[in-house]
């Protein structure tokens, strides 16, 4: 009975007239959603506004993918909460590995992030998971519990929808392999074992824990019928409106 979440990560990619493009056919393509489900589109931070503008009408939220903690100052290229809230956001992706790999983020830096995003009235979007070493060593499960304890230790939520979990194995971003929907739910399954220890049953049972990697149309609905699968964190199917909305409706 959680609300699924079928999240676009934009990644690098449109600028600022394609972006209009993009969320114009998004808009027109999702006039509205099928009950029980939510959509999410996260921009990079310069089209966020142009976006906001051309869905405000329409069933679809606006996040943005990275933020940096302090609320303002001398902080050369970073965007803080209440700049991203003011822009129209209310989700931030963090953690992402491409974030960790290529940028250098560590699990403290994550939970600087979801903290002050929390605080702010944001909702953070925390990605785990593991590199395909990981997997194949097989100590995967924890890996990424202990990504998910590091990343959201002392987070202060009264409500499940204060915060979501993406796993993405590393693996599977931009590869075309999709982990299994019994991978996915294997992993995920662990991930709100973990956020039960955390925050507790009540709380652990309404958190939304999506999957992504190589979603797609055709493997969505297969995904989600996981018990533990509650969406799907979408890089580059989301960039198609088509492929995107149709992967809305067969969630
Ligand atoms: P792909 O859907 O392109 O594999 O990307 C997944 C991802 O990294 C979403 O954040």
């Amino acid at each position: 009975n959680r609300t699924l979440l079928i999240a676009g990560n934009w990644k690098m990619n449109n600028d600022v007239a394609e972006a209009a493009k993009l969320a114009d056919e998004l808009a027109q393509a999702l006039p509205e959603v099928p009950a029980g489900v939510e959509v999410l589109v996260c921009p990079p931070t310069i089209d966020i506004t142009t976006v906001h503008d051309r869905i405000q009408a329409a069933p679809i939220a606006l996040g943005a993918q990275n933020v940096y903690w302090e609320a303002k100052g001398a902080f050369t290229g970073e965007s803080s909460c209440d700049m991203l809230k003011s822009a129209g956001c209310t989700y931030c992706i963090i953690g992402h590995s491409e974030r960790r790999d290529y940028f250098h983020e560590t699990d403290e830096d994550q939970n600087k992030k979801a903290k002050a995003l929390v605080a702010a009235g944001l909702v953070p979007v925390f990605c785990c998971g593991e590199s395909l070493e990981v997997r194949e060593a097989g100590t995967y499960v924890e890996h990424v519990v202990n990504q998910v304890k590091a990343g959201l230790e002392g987070l202060e939520i009264t409500c499940p929808k204060q915060v979501v979990v993406a796993y993405e194995p590393i693996w599977a971003i931009g590869t075309g392999k999709t982990a299994t929907a019994e991978d996915a739910q294997e992993v995920c399954g662990a991930i709100r074992e973990t956020l039960k220890e955390m925050f507790g049953e009540e709380l652990a049972n309404g958190i939304r824990v999506l999957y992504g990697g190589s979603a797609k149309p055709g493997n969505i609905a297969e995904l989600v019928a996981k018990p533990d699968v509650d969406g799907a964190l979408v890089g580059g199917a989301s960039l198609k409106a088509a492929d995107f909305a149709s992967m809305v409706v067969k969630a």
